[in-house]
């Protein structure tokens, strides 16, 4: 069995969804589980839409927009009146949804409720097309597939469970191709849970992991993994090979082509991840595996970033205890340091803002520490730099913090 994974960026429109049943047809003589995510900006869409419910304001408006674009779309793939019917019901039931929100009930656990409406109307739209192409498909929902705790929006797989179903999906099952929604898992009261933003490569590397794939591709609107990501940098390389390591340290420095949970269960059974262009079907790619790769200098860019210092209040030096009640503190709010650096009275923290993390954890500290903070920074890292690379980064620009290991470099700066 393979495993294939196509991103929202792939299935963004009617000619993307057919790419991807082109894709399909020239593996024909394998079995695939496809993992599909929500087609184009559609969680950002779900995402505003909940925010509108939660303000009290009506989200009418967005929710006709997104109505009409599965709708438009379904209508240029020529799908069936069933297809039609099956989406407008699940418009339905997401309407209902929302009518449903209390307020005073947990932001996060509403979230993945809604929320995992864009992977149901994406695998709904591709299940359909399939069919009508005929390609033999069985669409699953992954819910009861990729079982978690209840940690909405950002859950943890129950490894036993998921493989147990998973194992049961694949030994029961006849058609070539069964396909499931990226991102989503169910709890176990069955609810929607989520595995964090572009967790779908990840469902894909659990999927694979659990039946022993024989290799995962990543169908991607980039060649492959490049030395930078192609929209922020002119010049970049492609990478041919990376080894799981120097890939699960450039999505650990920000690298966003793949998920950073993505690359150890993989790794833990030796499955190949091939990252691959979806409208170059036939072309290499790259290739991530146990073989060790080139050593390229790769930029990293990670944007919005908070820097917060913490002093003691009394002037005195920073000392383990504090040190340990900060990290604690960073550990109770799920806040994941991506720089940290200590001086004699102070201890700064770099991290994606979000703000409920960002209050809570300056809430939690404040009482002991004089806090000083920066919004809005980005964090350059270089792997596999060279002097020359580090000069011209540095040039012109306003930097707050800078940090070398032998084969890391790191800028934080305006
Ligand atoms: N649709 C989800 C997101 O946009 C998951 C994914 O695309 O991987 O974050
Ligand atoms: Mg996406």
């Amino acid at each position: 069995m393979i495993v294939f994974k196509f991103g929202g960026a792939s299935v963004k429109d009617a000619d993307g969804i057919r790419n991807l049943a082109n894709i399909l047809t020239l593996y024909a003589d394998k079995k695939i589980i496809c993992v599909v995510s929500a087609m184009g900006k559609t969680t950002n869409a779900l995402e505003q839409i909940l925010s509108k419910v939660w303000a009290n304001e009506n989200p009418f408006e967005f929710i006709e927009h997104l109505k009409n674009y599965h709708l438009q779309t379904a209508m240029e793939l020529e799908l069936d009146i069933d297809a039609i019917i099956e989406l407008n019901e699940i418009f339905d039931r997401l309407n209902d949804q929302l009518n449903a929100i209390d307020r005073t009930g947990s932001f996060d656990f509403y979230y993945d409720q809604i929320v995992s409406y864009g992977e149901l109307l994406s695998t709904t739209i591709v299940h359909h097309f399939l069919l009508e192409s005929q390609c033999d498909n069985w669409l699953v929902h992954a819910k009861d597939l990729i079982r978690t705790n209840n940690l909405y929006r950002d859950a943890e797989v129950n490894w036993a469970l998921t493989q147990a179903n998973l194992q049961k999906l694949v030994q029961g099952n006849a058609v070539n191709i069964i396909l499931t929604q990226g991102f989503i898992g169910g709890d176990e009261n069955g609810n929607c849970t989520t595995l964090g933003r572009e967790g779908s490569d990840f469902t894909a590397a659990i999927i694979a992991h659990c039946i022993d794939a024989e290799s995962v591709s990543i169908w991607k609107d980039v060649p492959g993994v490049l030395t930078a990501d192609p929209r922020i940098m002119k010049e970049t390389q492609k990478f041919e090979q990376i080894s799981y390591q120097d890939a699960a340290e450039m999505t650990y420095y920000g690298a966003v082509v793949i998920h950073p949970k993505t690359i150890l269960p993989l790794s833990q059974k030796g499955i190949p991840l091939h990252v691959k262009p979806f409208l170059q079907p036939e072309a290499s790619g790259t290739v991530i595996s146990q073989h060790k790769g080139q050593a390229l200098p790769t930029y990293i860019f990670k944007f919005n970033q908070t820097l917060i210092s913490f002093a003691t209040r009394d002037f005195s030096f920073i000392h383990e205890k504090n040190l340990s009640d900060i990290l604690q503190e960073l550990s109770n709010c799920h806040i994941h340091a991506n720089l940290m650096q200590n001086s004699a009275t102070s201890f700064s923290v770099i991290f994606d803002y979000r703000k409920d993390k960002f209050e809570q954890l300056t809430q939690a500290l404040q009482e002991h520490f004089s806090i000083k903070y920066n919004h809005e920074l980005t964090l350059l890292t270089i792997k596999n730099y060279l002097e020359e690379n580090v000069a011209l980064a540095k040039e012109n620009k306003e930097f707050l913090i800078e940090q070398k290991t032998r084969n890391t470099f790191q800028l934080l700066y305006k």
